[in-house]
């Protein structure tokens, strides 16, 4: 693609502790693009978000997201520069309707989407609008925790395993709802385990192993290797 780079990873080493997880992963994230962090569990995928992120201070190399350096700054820094994060486990609040839960995080960056757009976006949410988060289902939570983050302007989204303990109906509607986001121009960075997920989705797959970056490919090339790349992935 001929769009500018928007996030670029390089030779990016991370600690738990004193137990190294990163080893020198590098990738490029282009302006509009969806990039899949692929491997198996353990590999190193939600690590390298949380160190984009800076949830995870100890990290060497350079992240560099619109030519500015973010190692080294903290993570409320770098939310504010329109970088949102959506984790695994997408702590949502459950004590709070599903209104409260998409207007309690604050607007970082303007552009993001209103409360009409949002409710627009993901009917499911508007149908639920005024229930609590813990009477929804894990695909509504999910549906939340995406269409919260979408709020603040940012406009990279890191996300977590969408699909995780979902059924296969409910990740077909999260995967079509992710190609809406992408449609409207976000940037994306997605862990999938789901590689059926993965490859309906993203432009490019990263193929993390041990904490390092063992292949990129494009959509096209991961579709020749399908097959080794599930044997790979265990799958
Ligand atoms: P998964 O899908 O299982 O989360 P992953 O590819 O995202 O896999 P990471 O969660 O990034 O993998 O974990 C990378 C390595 O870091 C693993 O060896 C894991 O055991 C280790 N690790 C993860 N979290 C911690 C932690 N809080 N403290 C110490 N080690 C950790």
């Amino acid at each position: 693609g001929t769009a500018p780079v928007m996030l670029s990873v390089n030779n990016l080493n991370a600690w738990y502790a004193e137990s190294k997880v990163l080893h020198g992963v590098s990738f490029d994230l282009r302006e509009g693009e969806l990039l899949t962090l692929i491997g198996r569990n353990g590999a190193g995928k939600t690590t390298t978000l949380r160190s984009i992120m800076g949830l995870l201070r100890k990290r060497t190399g350079s992240i560099r997201f619109k030519n500015e350096e973010l190692i080294g700054r903290r993570t409320f820094e770098i939310a504010r520069k329109g970088i949102a994060y959506c984790p695994e486990e997408r702590a949502i609040f459950s004590s709070l309707s599903v209104r409260e839960n998409l207007l309690l995080p604050p607007v970082l960056q303007p552009g993001g989407m209103s409360e009409d757009e949002l409710l627009a976006t993901f009917p499911n949410l508007k149908a639920r609008a005024s229930s609590q988060g813990t009477k929804l289902s894990g695909g509504e939570q999910q549906m939340l925790a995406i269409a919260r983050i979408l709020r603040n302007g940012s406009r990279l989204l890191l996300l977590d395993e969408p699909s995780e303990g979902l059924a296969p109906v409910v990740v077909q509607e999260i995967r079509d709802l992710i190609l809406k986001i992408k449609e409207k121009g976000y940037t994306i960075l997605l862990v999938e385990q789901n590689l059926r997920f993965a490859r309906r989705v993203a432009d490019r797959h990263v193929v993390i192993e041990n904490g390092k970056v063992a292949d990129i490919l494009t959509a096209a090339e991961l579709e020749k290797s399908a097959d080794r790349i599930k044997t790979y992935l265990g799958v």
